[in-house]
């Protein structure tokens, strides 16, 4: 399997593989466990989360591709969102993080809830 990723459990868009300064941030992930607990890095879209002292694998169904035993989250989504609990498993994103238009995710990193909530309306093609 080649490149492959998931959506974001608050604001729907993947965890991308950046290609510009403008979404750099998307591919800073927040895995929250079912037991609660937490590991944040950066995603590399081969199914590794990097982080600072270690990397943890993202665990995935082979059939639906969706996260296994952890909710995904940019980092930046969840923080704002108020740090939620385990929700279910992240559905496999249909562009890996990787296959998407140049303007796709032009989004600003949200530094709050006003812009939090653009981050979550955006859809493709949408000019920041
Ligand atoms: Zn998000």
């Amino acid at each position: 399997m080649g490149f492959y990723s998931f959506k974001c459990k608050k604001c729907s868009k993947s965890l991308l593989h950046p290609n510009k300064a403008i979404n750099q941030w998307m591919a800073e992930t927040s895995m929250v466990y079912v037991d609660s607990s937490v590991f944040e890095g950066r995603y590399d879209c081969y199914g590794t989360v990097h982080g600072d002292e270690e990397s943890r694998e993202v665990r995935w169904h082979p059939e639906t591709y969706a996260s296994v035993a952890a909710s995904l989250y940019h980092t930046a989504c969840y923080h704002l969102s108020g740090e939620p609990k385990y929700s279910g498993p992240s559905e496999s994103a249909d562009d890996q993080g990787h296959f998407f238009a140049p303007d796709s995710y032009d989004i600003p990193e949200p530094t709050d809830a006003e812009s939090l909530a653009t981050v979550v309306a955006f859809q493709a093609g949408d000019k920041p």
